[in-house]
């Protein structure tokens, strides 16, 4: 196993002191299965003085988790966080520990950890310590809590996101035990902070088992989410569909790029169907205007879990289009290309696709995924011939069209030139000076009739 400098440098310098140290945690997870590791977290035996004491005049420090035993040393090639062998004391809150102790032995350390697969150590030249059973359970991909699970969520309830999170990620099962107790325990999950929530949930959607995970995962994640509640077991009763809404939804998500804006999209494209749902007389069930609805309760859940605004617009836009038809014509594309851009365009397509991928396997549906290819085919066409989408593209501006004495300066000009660009992108006249200005002349002329009549 070989470890970067830094690390592997303090970790030396640690044992020379006479301490114990090793890499803990996930780098020796991800190292084992040959991923590269984000970061490299220690655990020594040293008293956080005696960590400070070791580095002193030999690498800058900074002491922001001294309460908790933690100091994070400035290595040349990046900040290493130290941390002492530690134990959790009594949690009341369901998230924190209320006290730590400092200076227990390692074993302690790793079984106050949440995964046996996080819960080994590793220095160089050392055989691995994994007290738990990390390693086989790496080799039987398991997700399996270290002690008690029921005990375990219970501390702390945000191991049950990182529990789904990390089977996402790592496209592990979750024991049948851990399962159960993850279960149990979710409605405590009530009392973990909604950015907490949320970073979970976005590593568990860009996970490669997102899909299964969701599918298995609805009873917990209806917790912090309540509309997945309602979406389980729902029947669309459409021959379109085969699946329930929730097993329909964990179906799209686990179709889809794995692209944070377009699985966000698919986690909430539909949640709103149970309010627009009506049976027709033929006994199938529409839900029209879902989108419009999602796209407001996609934004109130994503606000809820405080996301960033970067990703709340997108995903607002990419439900509200969803189940919009893309035609497969040059103005069509020029219209959608205005509307989003060619970024967001891209992904709505991929989150149609993967929409239609999770719908029943029927003639109708291929024929629409064929149609959504083309309709990207020509998207892409068109994006490369740099069209003309934006008042920025114009080959007239404001001051062209006041020049000409067609317009006056104020609003009047600026409504003309968004005239002048849907016309462009309709496909009724060509981005070109002259022949703007002789249909602004037109248009304004008409104006002016219409006004004295
Ligand atoms: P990532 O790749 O996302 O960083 P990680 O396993 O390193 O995954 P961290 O949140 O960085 O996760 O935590 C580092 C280690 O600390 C974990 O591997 C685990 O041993 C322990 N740990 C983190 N959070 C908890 C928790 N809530 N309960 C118990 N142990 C935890
Ligand atoms: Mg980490």
């Amino acid at each position: 196993m070989k470890l970067p400098k830094g690390p592997e440098q303090i970790i030396f310098e640690l044992q020379k002191a006479g301490y114990e140290a090793f890499a803990v945690g996930g780098c020796v997870r991800d190292s084992l299965l040959g991923r590269e590791p984000s970061d490299w977290d220690l655990c020594t035996s040293a008293l956080p003085m005696q960590i400070k004491a070791v580095f002193e005049g030999r690498l800058r420090q900074r002491d922001t988790g001294l309460a908790h035993g933690t100091v994070t040393l400035l290595a040349p090639d990046g900040p290493v966080e130290v941390t002492t062998y530690r134990k959790d004391g009594k949690y009341t809150d369901h998230r924190r520990p209320d006290t730590v102790m400092l200076g227990v032995p390692l074993k302690e350390d790793l079984a106050r950890r949440d995964f046996t697969i996080n819960a080994m150590a590793m220095a160089p030249g050392e055989t691995i310590r994994d007290p738990f059973g990390g390693k086989q359970d790496l080799e039987k991909r398991l997700i399996r809590c270290v002690g008690d699970p029921e005990q375990r969520f219970s501390e702390d309830a945000l191991r049950i996101l990182r529990a789904l999170r990390f089977a996402s990620q790592l496209d592990f099962t979750i024991d049948p035990a851990t399962m159960k107790a993850a279960r149990a325990c979710a409605p405590l999950l009530a009392n973990v902070a909604r950015e907490r929530v949320f970073q979970e949930m976005d590593k568990l959607l860009k996970g490669s088992g997102a899909g299964r995970v969701l599918a298995e995962g609805g009873d917990i994640l209806a917790q912090v989410i309540p509309q997945v509640g309602r979406a389980q077991g729902f029947d669309l009763k459409s021959p379109m569909h085969d699946r329930d809404l929730w097993q329909h939804t964990a179906a799209a998500v686990g179709q889809a790029a794995a692209v944070r804006e377009v699985r966000w999209a698919l986690l909430l494209h539909d949640l709103a169907k149970p309010d627009c749902f009506a049976v027709d007389k033929k006994g199938v069930g529409h839900a029209p205007e879902h989108g419009q609805l999602g796209s407001q309760m996609a934004e109130e859940i994503l606000r809820g879990l405080r996301a960033p605004n970067r990703l709340i617009g997108p995903v607002r836009l990419l439900v509200r289009y969803h189940d919009f038809p893309l035609a497969v014509k040059e103005q069509s594309v020029r219209r959608w290309l205005a509307r989003l851009g060619p970024d967001l365009l891209e992904d709505l397509v991929e989150v149609k696709r993967a929409d239609l991928w999770a719908h029943a396997n029927r003639p109708e549906v291929k024929r629409r995924i064929a149609q959504l290819e083309e309709f990207q085919h020509l998207a892409r066409t068109v994006v490369e011939s740099n069209p003309c989408l934006r008042l920025e593209d114009m080959a007239v501006n404001g001051r062209d069209l006041i020049r000409a004495g067609i317009c006056r300066p104020g609003p009047v000009t600026g409504r003309m030139l968004r005239r002048l660009l849907s016309e462009v992108i309709e496909g009724r006249a060509e981005n070109d000076r002259r022949q703007l200005l002789a249909l602004a002349k037109k248009f304004s002329r008409e104006a002016e009739e219409q006004n004295r009549s």
